[in-house]
């Protein structure tokens, strides 16, 4: 039986990792500091043998006895939010954090898989964001924490790859959706959701002409799979291509979720908003054979499920 360390293992994309790793046959070692993860996304696993957790902040220096096949590294917070509120720590455990796992794959002989983002990219003067384009990332910025700590990232985990031969993989996550996102975290779809099962005013940052493209989390998980599992050291880009206004997305939550109180409210657009996001995906394509399945119409159908019974 392999076994595969996953940090930020109490996270939305982290336990859906996990639940993926034990349902393919993996031991699972998940580590989360908790301080944006919750033990309700991974409680269903704590009574399986082949699961393990270890409450711990990866910024520190990460001991785990006996073997270790994998590392994939997802600890962070990961929403704007999140980041800002939370600046330090958002950049120690895209550095630290990276090294100090970088370092246990190195020791332990392991391939590890490092989690980075379409942030990468900044405010893209590309559309849509191939894995060659360098971003527009303004440095000292709200979201500067997040980008460069993981441009940082990728800079040490390829450094470890040329250096020391380290069996490195990177993807790029664009953003991702489905059950398990937290509420109040500050994104645009638990955002949405959130306000249209209640009632309310849904926040349109800006004019809602700014775009981004949303893939169902099932389908983000098998391309990571793919990718680990591949021979391919570069980063590429996961996500959907099918992309959506911020206003047009507000419509159909406002349809799906058919509350006749709910509308669109408009609100300041955030610094350094990035105006278009759209992955190109030819490169997972090419090398994975991956490319998503779920429409954004059943991946809503899907998450409504979930908001229902997360919203109070
Ligand atoms: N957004 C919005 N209303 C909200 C939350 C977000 O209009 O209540 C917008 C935000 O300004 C951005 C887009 O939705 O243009 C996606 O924001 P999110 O925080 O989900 O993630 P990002 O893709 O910016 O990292």
């Amino acid at each position: 039986m392999k076994t595969v360390l996953i940090t930020g293992a109490a996270g939305f994309l982290g336990s859906h990792l996990c639940d993926k790793f034990i349902r393919e046959g993996f031991r699972v070692i998940g580590m989360d500091n908790l301080i944006t993860g919750s033990l309700d996304n991974i409680k269903h696993l704590f009574p399986l043998k082949e699961f393990e957790y270890y409450h711990h902040d990866v910024s520190k220096f990460v001991h785990v006895p006996g073997n270790l096949d994998y590392i994939l590294h997802f600890a962070s917070p990961a929403s704007p939010i999140d980041y800002l509120q939370m600046p330090i720590q958002t950049m120690k455990v895209g550095s630290l954090g990276t090294h100090n796992l970088l370092g246990l794959a190195k020791a332990k002989k392991a391939r590890i898989l490092v989690a980075s983002t379409s942030e990468v990219y900044g405010d893209p003067l590309v559309h849509p964001q191939k894995e060659d384009y360098w971003g527009n990332v303004n440095p000292i910025g709200p979201r500067g924490v997040y980008d460069e700590a993981k441009r940082f990232q990728e800079a040490l985990t390829m450094a470890y790859h040329n250096f020391h031969g380290l069996e490195t993989r990177i993807v790029r996550i664009f953003n991702t959706y489905g059950p398990r996102m937290r509420v109040n975290d500050g994104r645009v779809l638990p955002a949405f959701f959130s306000q249209a099962i209640r009632g309310e005013g849904l926040t349109i940052f800006g004019d809602g002409l700014q775009t981004r493209s949303f893939c169902y989390v099932e389908d983000l998980v098998e391309g990571i799979y793919s990718l680990l599992f591949s021979d391919y050291h570069l980063p590429v880009n996961i996500g959907n291509p099918d992309e959506i206004s911020i206003n047009d997305f507000g419509k159909e939550i406002l349809d799906l979720v058919a509350n006749p109180k709910a509308r669109l409210i408009y609100k300041p657009l955030p610094v350094d908003d990035p105006k278009k996001r759209r992955p190109d995906i030819s490169l997972a394509k090419k090398v994975l054979g991956w490319e998503p399945k779920i429409n954004r119409a059943e991946g809503l159908r899907r998450t409504f499920e979930y908001f229902k019974e997360a919203v109070s």
